[in-house]
């Protein structure tokens, strides 16, 4: 079997391949050429290389494509399933570094890292800088309570925040093994300092924040987006700061990867950025490649799929 390989995976974790002979290639860039996907019965890919007619076109062989993410929409589903080719994914890998990403960016935005960063860069000291917060007793408002929202909400518990939690497919008591209080939209928007968004990008949260949304939060809270980019409306969240309407954000995902040279985002004072690297830890990496691949090979032997896409997650309509 040929198994193309697009984007990090470390080479250690492909050696169990070998039990299934396969003959492993690694793409040179994160969109494949039809060269590279001919004959190639499974592709082992991560969220930059999306999956859509156009690399379908030219993958005559494939028979099942495994991302080291937990998300997935960078992959056209339906039209996958029409080509009979089977999808699976690496749901529990990245949550843990994810979260501790989302806590690094909510210390980060309350520090106004944005423009420690910008002082040290102009080899001043701190006689400018405005004081940070403490997150020690905010209102932590958490959109999207599964693996990196429920792992964000135990890494919170030693700070004693009031967690309160948003997810229409999360029970309360579920919610509340994780020390926070579910709530609805509204009143999370309305009572939280600190709003942090862990949901998959659907119909449903695209454009989740934006000037409608925007207009319950209060002026001193502060928005985190470490899911996907077009959860928040960019162009509404500059707005909002610009008028100060909201207090800061620190994004991780934007809705053009890598963000473009031009973008205000890059240089705007009260937004702290990183490029997209909540995934990006060696325990992540290597643990997420493991799991697809284990994944590739329990495929392989049984011809059956662990965590076969869509299965049957009620937010994936
Ligand atoms: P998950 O599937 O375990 O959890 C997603 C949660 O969102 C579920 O509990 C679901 O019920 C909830 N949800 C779905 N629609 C919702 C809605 N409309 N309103 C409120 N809640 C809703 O996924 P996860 O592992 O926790 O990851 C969440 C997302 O974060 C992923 O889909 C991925 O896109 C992103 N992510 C980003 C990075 C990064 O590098 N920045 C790393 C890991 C995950």
């Amino acid at each position: 079997m040929k198994v193309l390989v697009t984007d990090r995976y470390p080479t250690e974790t492909l050696a169990p391949l070998a039990s299934i002979n396969a003959k492993v290639t690694r793409a040179k860039d994160l969109q494949p050429t039809a060269e590279e996907l001919d004959g190639a019965e499974a592709l082992l890919i991560r969220s930059r290389t999306k999956v859509g007619t156009k690399l379908l076109s030219k993958a005559k062989d494939l028979k099942v494509i495994i991302t080291a993410t937990s998300g997935f929409d960078h992959i056209d589903l339906k039209a996958c399933q029409e080509k009979n080719i089977q999808v699976s994914y690496a749901p529990n890998a990245n949550a843990q570094s994810a979260a501790e990403h989302t806590l690094f960016l909510m210390l980060g935005a309350l520090k106004n890292i944005s423009n420690i960063e910008r002082t040290k860069a102009q080899g001043e000291w701190k006689d400018k800088l405005s004081a940070g917060n403490e997150l020690h007793g905010k209102t932590v408002g958490i959109i999207g309570m599964g693996r990196v929202g429920r792992a964000l909400a135990n890494l919170l518990t030693p700070f004693k925040t009031k967690t309160i939690a948003y997810d229409p497919y999360v029970s309360g008591d579920m919610i509340r093994e994780f020390h926070a209080d579910k709530t609805d939209m509204t009143g999370l928007l309305k009572e939280a300092d600190i709003i942090t968004l862990h949901v998959p990008l659907t119909k449903e949260t695209n454009n989740m924040i934006a000037n409608n949304t925007l207009q319950e939060v209060s002026s001193d809270a502060i928005i985190i987006n470490a899911s996907r980019g077009p959860v928040v409306n960019e162009a509404d969240l500059l707005q909002a700061l610009d008028s100060n309407n909201l207090r800061g954000a620190a994004l991780d995902v934007f809705i053009h990867e890598p963000l473009k040279e031009d973008s205000p985002i890059r240089t705007h004072q009260k937004v702290y950025w990183t490029p997209h690297i909540g995934a990006m830890t060696e325990e992540a990496l290597t643990k997420a490649s493991q799991e697809a691949v284990e994944k590739l090979v329990h495929f392989t032997q049984s011809n059956h799929l662990d965590d076969s896409l869509p299965g049957d997650l009620p937010w994936h309509k």
